[in-house]
């Protein structure tokens, strides 16, 4: 049989005088009024501790949305016994039927829930609509279809056989249960990383970042309302050690489907090492982690193009994605005119609370965020090595303002073009056309990340050049485009180097990590 046919959710644009606009802007008002209480949810129940931890919005840190319940070591036992307990049932399910709870989560999302999803990420995680609408909307049914597709697609994948054998593969999923920890600037993200091994038969406990508590609840109830069994998925608000320390010294721990930052992924990758003589199987380790995203500019390119790559590329959604670019090489010659265009662009933009559709930038996600990036700023101030050329402000009395910034690098090791800030800092370095080679080589070397880049250039035996010189710096590399925005199906999306195990969210590649496959001859 067939599939339905899968394409990419249509996107909606919420234009002025729309009716998708009244009708989000009637979904904010009424989930901002507050009075959450977001329980855990472990085998299907309700976990409500008592522990009590607020929620409020990044751009407005005054207005208490509610809370919820966080749990601690006891909790993480009861959810990895909740999924080990799932796991015979849902494993010997037909994948037609678990096919169909993610295709019918795909559907609510598409169609009751669809301002919800949007508003609780525009409330919880501080995103305009429009981003928020190709994120917690489009992406996340985007991922949900086409892991269906996928998977489809690895089950037929089979060998071949010969007169009186039958060869057949069995798709099995891992032995054990996988923990999934979720960042919080993509609510498609959260949905994916339990979602594809789930998807896969696989049972999960799930740790959602404590910065999107709001839409992480929201998925695991669509989910639960599309038919996911109890325990299949499991909900938990733990501490991250506490969940480390329970989950990594179980014997059953079979996998970590993990978007976050380097430094945490290291450290979980050492803890697994160490304690691999605990567990029954090798477990599968996929992680995106971090990135310091290049934009490379030769003489030949549009400086208009260059400038809009900038602007979106560095400031859409305040930085704060891994593929967000964060350091730039523009030729000398070419700088006066980018930066022209870039300062008209910014000169346009606003900036303040997502309620207001008009404002492109929001607020950044906490206030540890916010310090860092405004030390960030105010370290460039100081140093000779470093001139602020756009922005450079910030402001925390309501909300974690921190203004859309260019700094002009005078040294191409200076911090800013080496270390993540995940903000809108977008750090610029001017190279002398003569210098292109030296540059790339630069490029190459500054960072041990390597997740997107993007090179602008007219001229097409420099297109090649670049492509082939940086062919390791990126695992999504845009020629005259700028380096985020990711099309599930269309960009598979990961890096390597320091970024990642370069697994391609919502391809065959990631949900292959997540099976075992068993090959049978047998023989007649
Ligand atoms: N897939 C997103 C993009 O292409 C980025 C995801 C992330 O920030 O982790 O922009």
């Amino acid at each position: 049989f067939q599939l339905p046919e899968v394409k990419n959710e249509p996107v909606r644009s919420y234009a002025p005088g729309t009716p998708e606009r009244v009708a989000l802007k009637q979904k904010l008002v009424e989930l901002n009024q507050g009075g959450l209480d977001l329980p855990m949810i472990i085998g299907g129940k309700e976990v409500r501790t008592g522990n009590l931890k607020d929620i409020r919005p990044p751009h407005n840190h005054r207005h208490l949305l509610g809370h919820y319940h966080q749990g601690d070591k006891t909790h993480v036992q009861m959810a990895i016994d909740a999924a080990l307990k799932a796991k015979p049932t849902w494993e010997a399910m037909q994948w037609e039927s678990r096919a169909a709870i993610f295709l019918k989560a795909a559907e609510l999302i598409a169609g009751p829930y669809r301002y919800e999803f949007n508003a609780v990420t525009m409330i919880g995680q501080s995103k305009n609509a429009y981003q928020s609408e190709i994120d917690a909307v489009c992406e996340l049914i985007d991922f949900y279809r086409y892991n269906v597709k996928n998977m489809d697609t690895i089950y037929r994948m089979q060998p071949n056989s010969s007169p009186g054998i039958w060869n057949r593969m069995v798709w099995r999923p891992l032995e054990g249960f996988i923990f999934a920890l979720t960042p919080f600037n993509f609510t498609s993200i959260a949905g994916n990383l339990p979602g594809a091994p789930a998807l896969m038969g696989n049972t999960v406990v799930w740790k959602p970042s404590k910065t999107a508590i709001y839409s992480a609840h929201l998925i695991m109830k669509v989910l639960q309302e599309a038919g996911l069994p109890e325990g299949v998925i499991n909900l938990v608000y733990a501490d991250g050690r506490d969940a480390a320390d329970v989950i990594f010294n179980h014997r059953d721990f079979a996998g970590l489907h993990f978007t976050g930052s380097t430094g945490v992924f290291n450290s979980m990758w050492r803890t697994i090492a160490g304690n691999m003589s605990k567990y029954k199987s090798y477990p599968r380790i996929v992680g995106e982690t971090g990135g310091k995203d290049y934009v490379f500019a030769d003489e030949t390119a549009d400086p208009k193009q260059v400038a809009t790559a900038l602007t979106r590329g560095a400031f859409e959604y305040q930085g704060q994605k891994c593929s967000a670019a964060s350091r730039a090489y523009i030729p000398i010659t070419l700088w006066e005119d980018v930066k022209r265009f870039v300062s008209d662009d910014l000169s346009k933009i606003k900036i303040g609370v997502p309620e207001d559709f008009s404002n492109f930038v929001n607020a950044v996600i906490d206030e540890d965020s916010f310090d860092k990036l405004a030390k960030a700023i105010d370290d460039a101030k100081a140093s000779p090595d470093a001139e602020i050329v756009c922005g450079g402000t910030y402001d925390k009395s309501e909300g974690y303002f921190i203004h859309p910034t260019i700094i002009l690098a005078k040294k191409p090791d200076y911090i800013t073009m080496k270390e993540e800030l995940f903000g809108p800092i977008l750090t610029v370095y001017l190279y002398d056309p003569a210098d292109l080679d030296k540059t790339l080589d630069i490029l190459d070397t500054t960072t041990d990340y390597a997740l997107t880049g993007a090179i602008f250039s007219a001229d097409r035996a420099n297109i090649e050049k670049m492509t082939a010189r940086l062919t390791h710096t990126a695992g999504n590399f845009y020629i005259n485009d700028k380096p985020t925005g990711a099309v599930v199906d269309q960009q598979p999306f990961g890096g390597g180097r320091g970024s990642g195990t370069n697994d391609k969210a919502g391809s065959v590649f990631n949900l292959l990590r997540w099976v075992s496959p068993q090959c049978i001859k047998e023989t007649f």
